[in-house]
């Protein structure tokens, strides 16, 4: 069997606002093995974000316990915690992210100033990582003179520089078109094919269906876990191999799968 990648245990997040404590996300447990594409799906507001944050080591948790790869990182030190993330995972943004006067090969290569490569290692391995996402043409220009598209591919590009087993991406086609979406998708299962564990909100229906399982949240909690391997999406469910619905809650929409 393959090892837990991540393993949260009872993770619990509430935010200090003027009306007191607000819990976004409550006692959710949750393993993802190597090698794993999973969507976190749930309508706004019901804590994906809260939760990809913890698990990027964005954020600590106000209970529980998170476990990346078999370390205990709840309560790790910033800096621990700064240099696990590092040499662990990548992080994507719906936003892209990019800093607006560095070069597509600079903004690449800054996972490893981080890391403490030389210029020529950076380079080198930016400039690698812009040719796999099909950028490499483009490697001096500034993001400001690329598409949506192609900026997301750069961030993910960034992501990969320092070879993480993990890709964590936080809805990150809602900010493209369709056409453009299903080619950041194609590369996420292309990533997921080399081995690399993939965990990637959204609240697309046909954006999710190209993960192998699917988590969804309400209100903070997590309410299913489906896992449907990569059978083609069809609209009605079918293709879901086995399901894991919470006692005492049906199957969402007669097996229509949740959006
Ligand atoms: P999602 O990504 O599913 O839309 P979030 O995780 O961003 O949800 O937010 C979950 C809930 O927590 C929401 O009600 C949101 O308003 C609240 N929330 C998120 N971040 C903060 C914060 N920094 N301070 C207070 N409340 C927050
Ligand atoms: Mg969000």
């Amino acid at each position: 069997m393959a090892e837990a990648v991540i393993r949260v245990a009872g993770l619990g997040k509430s935010y200090a606002t003027a009306a007191g404590l607000f819990p976004a996300l409550r006692g959710v447990d949750l393993t993802i093995k190597t090698g794993e594409y999973i969507a976190i799906m749930g309508p706004s507001g019901s804590g994906k974000s809260t939760f990809m944050n913890l698990l990027g080591c964005l954020d600590t948790p106000t209970v529980g316990d998170y476990f990346l790869t078999g370390e205990n990182v709840a309560h790790m030190e910033k800096d621990a915690l700064a240099k696990l993330r590092n040499r662990t995972l990548g992080f994507v943004f719906q936003g892209f992210n990019l800093l607006p006067r560095m070069s597509l090969q600079d903004n690449v290569a800054l996972p490893l100033v981080y890391a403490g490569a030389d210029k020529e290692t950076r380079r080198a391995a930016a400039r690698v990582m812009l040719d796999k996402v099909g950028l490499g043409q483009y490697a001096e220009s500034l993001p400001s003179r690329i598409s949506g598209g192609q900026q997301q591919r750069v961030a993910i590009a960034r992501a990969l520089v320092n070879k993480p087993r993990l890709i964590l991406a936080d809805e990150p086609t809602g900010n493209l078109d369709s056409h453009t979406s299903e080619e950041i998708m194609r590369l996420f299962g292309e990533l997921n094919a080399e081995g690399i564990t993939i965990v990637l909100v959204t609240h697309e229906p046909d954006i999710a269906a190209h993960a192998k399982r699917q988590v969804r949240f309400l209100d903070g909690e997590l309410v299913s876990d489906q896992v449907t391997d990569s059978l083609p999406f069809n609209g009605m469910g079918i293709g879901a191999v086995e399901t894991h619905p919470p006692p005492g809650l049906p199957l969402e929409g007669g097996g229509v799968p949740p959006c």
